[in-house]
């Protein structure tokens, strides 16, 4: 175990007697941070080094003295994951351990004698936390409140400077702890990620590419694009990546400006099938400045019907044929569509917004050898920060940078694409594997609750993160069954499904995503909770005071899950 020591003059004394107590820990290996001596020196600095070390997991543990100890436990406790506790005698430091998990040991030099040490040592050394018994979930529960004050304590100063922002945020950090939230498109980022989103790179402006800048003052701006486009490389094995686009709307355009004239064909899955406004709709951008055809999923099995898509290929000629989308439910044969788009000598860009994750998880198969360019979001199951990805072959890595850079943008998100360089760090660890594959796994269990329930799901069921449900077969329609579960704070949206009879105002379906709930740590097990409160809400939808039941229900329930 590796513990990082600090000390300032006042706890000087103590110091020999202390590392000496450690090290009758075999296992034990300090690393000594100083002081050396008794000049004055300023017991903040000592404190920052060793809590520094502790939030960045270069250590285990730490401990700190000074003379009163109050000071290092002050300045400790402002960091990340460090749990510093002012023990005066062995009985202090035993009850540390086991009530508070205390992972830094502060000593206070005017109580604490060099002949005391070894028994306090003793104390934090050898007692367990007992969080994780049955008998001390109550200390455990006490310390998951922490996790919450610590995501507002990233807001510390907001607090003081814009008191109404600060509380809508609040606000909603609450609701985010209080709630089941089944948005397919979202998720929770880790704390590192939001640390980087919020940085001070907001500060710099970079137009150009690493090594290319417009700006003086890029050095480091570099470092984090480069380890953007590396790590996004190497996560999906592409040739090419940009890591600029603000969004994912913003990927698809620059494809767009990068491969087409205006008024070249696009065959795209069309929005009321489950495509994205991005790829054709005449209210954006992209059906206005190109033609577009659409292709459907099939009536009867409610899947891309590959025969009927080469056919729609051949009849309309597309330069460009768009595979991907935001509400269909089963597995995607990206080499089906490359095959088309050959057959027809067009250009494949795959869409991989919402199964990003579980592409880099290997809970789907790649587009990435299969088209000319693929595009993504980098929030939604990859679980990143809001923003866009463009990856691609490398004989279109010029014309996608022009593209992105001057053709639609000034300049980049330095901050957000530090954001998106620790996410593809965090995808790239062998437990992203693991949580893109329980993320199926809880949306597959979450489908044949729902089936058993007596819903009827479009396709039938689902093969990645999200599952489209029929409410018109139920009696009901999207608008009603969502408003119905916001109550009880089960969050989803209202969604058309394919050859939807009612307006995209109130739609037939709701699309449920296990995304979020599975980064909270929700399991199989738990999706038969989820699919009975849903089948009871809707089963019994003018009952309100069921949906106030339930509320409650989901909030003691939820409070069992931490959000990052
Ligand atoms: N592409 C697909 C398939 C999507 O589902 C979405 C958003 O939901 C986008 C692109 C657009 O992403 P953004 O909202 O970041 O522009």
């Amino acid at each position: 175990m590796k513990i990082a020591f600090g000390c300032d003059h006042g706890g000087f004394p103590l110091k020999e007697a202390t590392i000496a107590a450690l090290k009758t820990y075999p296992e034990v290996e300090v690393e000594d941070l100083g002081t050396f001596d008794r000049d004055p020196v300023d017991y903040s600095d000592y404190a920052i080094d060793v809590a520094e070390k502790i939030a960045e997991g270069a250590v285990e543990r730490g401990v700190l003295i000074c003379t009163t100890g109050i000071g290092m436990a002050i300045a400790a406790n402002r960091f990340y994951g460090v749990r510093a506790a002012l023990c005066e005698d062995a009985g202090d430091a035993t009850k540390s351990r086991a009530h508070n998990d205390s992972n830094v040991l502060v000593l206070p030099c005017i109580h604490v004698k060099p002949e005391g040490v070894q028994a306090i040592v003793d104390a934090w050394m050898k007692t367990e936390y007992t969080g994780r018994t049955i008998d001390g979930m109550r200390h455990a529960r006490r310390l998951a409140k922490l996790d919450t004050a610590k995501r507002l304590s990233e807001l510390a100063c907001l607090a003081g400077v814009d008191p109404e922002v600060h509380a809508a945020i609040r606000r909603h950090t609450e609701q985010e702890d209080a709630t089941v939230n089944l948005i397919a498109s979202e998720n929770y980022t880790s704390r590192a990620v939001r640390e980087a989103t919020g940085s001070i790179l907001t500060n710099k402006y970079s137009e150009g590419y690493p090594g290319r800048r417009w700006y003086g003052g890029c050095t480091h701006i570099d470092e984090v694009e480069r380890l953007a486009i590396e790590r996004a490389k190497q996560l999906f094995g592409a040739e090419h990546a940009n890591v600029q686009p603000h969004c994912g709307a913003s990927a698809n355009m620059a494809v767009y400006l990068a491969a087409l004239e205006p008024g070249d064909t696009i065959l795209s899955m069309s929005l009321d099938q489950g495509g994205h406004l991005s790829h054709g709709s005449k209210f954006n951008i992209s059906g206005k400045l190109y033609n577009i055809e659409s292709y459907t999923v099939s009536k009867e099995t409610e899947t891309l019907d590959y025969e009927a898509i080469a056919a729609k290929a051949r009849e309309v000629k597309p330069r460009l044929i768009l595979a991907g989308a935001s509400a269909y439910p089963r597995a995607i044969d990206f080499a089906k569509f490359r095959e088309i788009a050959d057959s027809v000598g067009a250009m494949l860009l795959v869409d991989m917004a919402h199964i990003a994750g579980l592409v880099a998880g290997g809970a789907h198969a790649s587009p990435v050898p299969y088209a000319d360019f693929v595009t993504s979001t980098t929030h939604k199951t990859l679980r990143g920060p809001r923003g866009g990805l463009i990856l691609c072959k490398e004989k279109y890595a010029k014309a996608i940078d022009r593209a992105v850079f001057p053709g639609l943008q000034g300049g980049p998100l330095e901050n957000v694409i530090a954001g998106k360089a620790v996410c593809f760090k965090e995808a790239l660890q062998p437990e992203f594997a693991q949580y893109a594959a329980q993320i199926v796994a809880n949306s597959k269990r979450l489908a044949a609750h729902l089936l058993t329930n007596g819903f009827r799901l479009v396709s039938g069921g689902t093969d990645n993160h999200l599952v489209l449900v029929d409410m018109a077969a139920s009696g009901l329609n999207g608008k009603v069954a969502q408003e119905a579960l916001d109550e009880a704070g089960i969050i989803c949206n209202k969604n058309a499904i394919p050859y939807d009879t009612l307006p995209t105002s109130v739609t037939s379906g709701i699309r449920l995503g296990t995304a979020s709930v599975t980064t909270r740590g929700l399991k199989e097990a738990d999706m038969l909770k989820v699919a009975g409160w849903i089948s009871k809400i809707l089963a019994n939808i003018g009952d309100t005071n069921l949906r106030k039941r339930i509320r409650g229900d989901v909030i003691d329930f939820m409070a069992q899950f931490q959000t990052p």
